[in-house]
């Protein structure tokens, strides 16, 4: 039997992919990317704001994202490609229920009401009772760039990177390679990881899951200038800022793949109504765009970093459920260890490493074995 071309093969470059297509290159493995546009340039990544925070009300979200999050502020210490597409402006939490301490190691955080942030003077009086979590080392980030200088990165380390490329088929007989088919070629592999993001329906079917819809509008008002992120539970939204009076903010008139969802005046007509109750007085925004792009989620709101088959040859990094930009690259780092068990070869440890425990490589684990379709 030939040698297959790669270790593996990476499908998908937006955040998942390009961040573990990254890893995988550190460890000294033959690496191929193929993604059906341009890194970063599809799916959720091109929309995504990049909100970056530790607080999760799920302890083990939490865990993870203060991973993701301390790989982010080491960006340059770390030797990360190109200048940082982070930003540490620190990150707003707003609730009108209690905000749970919380306890993810190195993280500071800030408790208080509405009057002990003056930042947040921009919001009506009137929500003083609101609690308020302030996490300083948050932050965000621009998602395009991050997928656009790991996959250069990449392209530059050796790896084979095809853009503009589908993945039309995967298939494997008995227990050889697998075969990753494009058009009328196809590749062969040891390993195959899958960062399709909404695009995993085509290859696996997998229980609870389901894409669904994140729209956004960017708007102007001259009104408002953030500075920082902010998410208001209360109105379900979040306002991420662009530049000066710029900024995005977010509607929940969802729609799943496949389904004709809401129209434009409906999606812009919600974002702006939980605009307004956030502030808690109407003020004079203009709507510069709007978009609305897929991510896919398991009903546990938790991601799957492992491998789906029982021959461990197919290793997914997904279902980040509308927060994957937070938990990108530790997911990536659990995924490389992942991978190098599979192939059998000694894992490199490295600086990045130090910040992502082996304790989170065993709880986002695939809950059960998936078989590929088409195979
Ligand atoms: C509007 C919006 C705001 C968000 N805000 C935040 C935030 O503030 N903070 C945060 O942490 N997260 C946020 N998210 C969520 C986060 O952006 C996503 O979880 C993350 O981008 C998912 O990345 P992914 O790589 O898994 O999938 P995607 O970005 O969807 O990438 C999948 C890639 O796979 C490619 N692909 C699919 N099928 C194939 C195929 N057959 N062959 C080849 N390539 C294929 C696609 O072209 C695409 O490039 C937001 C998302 C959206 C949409």
């Amino acid at each position: 039997m030939h040698e297959p071309a790669f270790d593996v093969i990476v499908v998908g470059a937006g955040i998942a992919g390009a961040s573990l297509a990254y890893m995988l290159l550190c460890q000294g493995l033959r690496v191929a990317v193929i993604e059906a546009g341009i890194a970063g340039g599809q799916g959720a990544s091109a929309l995504s704001g990049g909100i970056v925070r530790s607080y999760d009300p799920d302890p083990l979200l939490a865990d993870l994202s203060a991973a993701g999050l301390a790989l982010f502020q080491s960006w340059e210490a770390l030797g990360l490609p190109g200048p940082s597409p982070y930003r540490a402006s620190g990150c707003y939490w707003l609730s009108s229920g209690h905000i749970a301490s919380a306890t993810v190691a190195g993280s500071h955080m800030q408790y208080g009401r509405l009057d002990d942030f003056p930042a947040l003077d921009f919001i009506d009086e009137s929500r003083a009772a609101v609690n308020v979590l302030f996490e300083p080392g948050g932050g965000y980030g621009c998602p395009r760039a991050f997928c656009a200088q790991l996959v250069a990165e990449c392209r530059r380390r050796g790896a084979l990177v095809l853009e503009h490329t589908r993945v039309e088929r995967i298939s494997r007989e008995g227990a050889g390679p697998l075969s990753v088919h494009c058009l009328a070629s196809l590749l062969t592999t040891r390993q195959l990881a899958l960062c399709t993001g909404s695009g995993l329906s085509a290859f696996l079917d997998i229980p609870e899951s389901f894409s669904r819809s994140i729209p956004l509008l960017t708007v102007t008002s001259p009104d408002l200038q953030l500075k920082a992120p902010l998410i208001d539970t209360e109105h379900s939204t979040y306002f991420r800022p662009l530049n000066g009076q710029h900024f995005q903010c977010g509607s929940q008139r969802w729609a799943f793949l496949q389904e004709s969802g809401p129209s434009p005046e409906e999606i812009r007509e919600d974002a702006l109504e939980r605009l307004f109750a956030v502030l808690g007085r109407k003020v004079h925004v203009e709507v510069v765009s709007q978009g609305i792009a897929y991510d896919v989620y398991h009903s546990s709101f938790r991601p799957w970093i492992g491998h789906v088959d029982a021959e461990q040859q197919i290793m997914l990094a997904s279902l980040y459920s509308g927060r994957g930009f937070k938990y990108a690259l530790a997911g990536a780092v659990i995924g490389a260890r992942k991978i190098m068990q599979a192939l059998d070869k000694p894992y490199v440890w490295s600086a990045m490493d130090d910040h992502v425990s082996p304790r989170l490589e065993n709880v986002f684990l695939p809950q059960s074995v998936v078989g590929l379709r088409h195979a």
